[in-house]
């Protein structure tokens, strides 16, 4: 197999034509991301971030716009959601594109839990909202921004459809062995427990771009992604459907991640509970924002770790193999319930950037069929090959576009589905 050139790959978005572009907003709790894209071309139009909203005491938020190559940097006073996307609202008139111009067809809205409710993206109305607003309870860091972004969206852009795209619908599609956890059945099902899995979006954008740009249909292809960024999560997609994944009830369960602990035993809580005195917030700061790399090693950006390891750091080198050896359990789990593997792709910040990663996870696994070629995994550029040609699996490297997947989710939604019909009955 190898790449389609990029000019004879068939662009099933084109039917979008006729409409325009879609504003993509990504709530955080203390941040809105915010991307116009083209749906159909694919590029970014615009682009900016508004951080530290809501900050207690002097604190200013920060704003980026960046429009037509050129990126304007700021300080302003950020109290909430509403004002952060006023603020954003005005720099496109002020920096531009004007929005009238850009002919906006949707607002797309990244929901990070959409509990076992939705499936697909849907287009919002108030019922939509208030089921959202129910599931704070699964995702009580995430959910709550997203619904207050919803809210002042509509009220400020009401004259264009809303599209919420849940991070959890892709996986929504897991078997019930995959999702279901040993635990009580009662209390699981009181209570809502299972496994939902995050990233969704990227998951299923980089399964369905794999095939794109080798030609193939996603129907005939297993595929392993890694989505390697600050967060990080794996799973194994079998003919466009996934079929396990490593995240949960949580993001926090799964690969080691920049903060995060990914897999421990769940009695490492009980013990520390019992025996260290913590409660359940610092618990839960412990595992979410105090563990993973940056707990094992006192950073979490992989470049900083390479100098830290290059610089002789005896922490940082055991961060990166405990990083590692986690990733390599996962790769062959999967290739176990894949049965036959034809692309391990890797996406996201860690996994397009980092050369050092991919080679590590890879090293030993010609047993699998799996190898990286020292200089593809070197080279730099877009969506590409970096195994040797004697492998029977391709690694890849797919660089991920969760805006661009949203927008299209969008148009989707907006196109042939009532909010109804893409919610499942739960
Ligand atoms: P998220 O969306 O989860 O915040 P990203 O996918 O943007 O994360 O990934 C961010 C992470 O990617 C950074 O924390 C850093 O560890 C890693 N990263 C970014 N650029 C590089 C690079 N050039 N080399 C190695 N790692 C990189």
């Amino acid at each position: 197999m190898s790449i389609v050139p990029e000019s004879e790959r068939p662009n099933p978005y084109s039917a979008y034509g006729a409409h325009g572009s879609v504003l993509v907003l990504n709530s955080g709790s203390s941040s809105l991301k915010y991307q116009l894209v083209n749906p159909v071309g694919g590029e970014a139009i615009a682009a900016g971030t508004i951080e530290r909203i809501g900050e207690a005491g002097d604190a200013k938020g920060i704003v980026t716009h960046t429009y037509g190559g050129n990126r304007t940097r700021r300080e302003a006073d950020v109290p909430d959601h509403g004002e952060a996307l006023r603020i954003a609202l005005g720099l496109f008139d002020e920096i531009g594109p004007r929005l009238s111009d850009a002919g906006i067809y949707a607002v797309g809205h990244r929901v990070v839990h959409g509990g076992a409710e939705f499936s697909g993206p849907v287009v919002v109305d108030d019922d939509v909202v208030d089921r959202i607003e129910s599931l704070v309870p699964l995702a009580p860091l995430h959910n709550p921004a997203n619904v207050q972004g919803i809210r002042v969206a509509r009220e400020l852009l009401g004259d264009v459809p809303h599209v919420a795209v849940f991070d959890t619908a892709f996986f929504q599609a897991l078997p019930a062995e995959a999702y279901t956890y040993a635990i009580d059945r009662e209390v699981a099902a009181a209570h809502d427990v299972r496994r939902y899995g995050f990233h969704g979006t990227s998951h299923q954008y980089v399964a369905g771009k794999v095939a794109r740009v080798l030609g193939r249909r996603v129907q005939d292809l297993h595929t392993i992604v890694l989505h390697l960024g600050n967060g990080a999560s794996a799973s194994a997609v079998k003919g466009g459907v996934p079929i396990d994944t490593s995240m949960g009830l949580t993001p926090l369960e799964g690969l080691v991640m920049g903060t995060r602990s990914g897999d421990v035993d769940p009695a490492v809580v009980f013990h520390l509970a019992r025996n260290a005195g913590m409660d359940i917030d610092e618990l839960d700061t412990l595992l979410n924002k105090r563990s993973g790399v940056l707990g094992l090693s006192g950073v979490n950006d992989f470049r900083e770790l390479r100098r830290l390891i290059d610089d002789g750091d005896e922490d940082a080198a055991l961060a990166f193999d405990v990083y590692v050896h986690r990733l390599k359990k996962y790769v062959g789990a999967y290739a176990a319930l894949l049965g036959r593997v034809d692309v391990v792709a890797f996406t996201a910040g860690v996994g397009e950037n980092d050369a050092a990663v991919r080679a590590a996870v890879c090293e030993g696994l010609e047993g699998l069929g799996i190898a990286v070629d020292p200089e593809r995994n070197a080279a730099r550029g877009g969506e590409r090959i970096v195994s040797p040609d004697w492998t029977s699996t391709l690694v890849m490297v797919v660089p991920t576009m969760e805006e661009l997947a949203i927008a299209r989710q969008c148009v989707e939604a907006v196109e042939h589905l009532s909010p109804a019909s893409a919610v499942t009955s739960g």
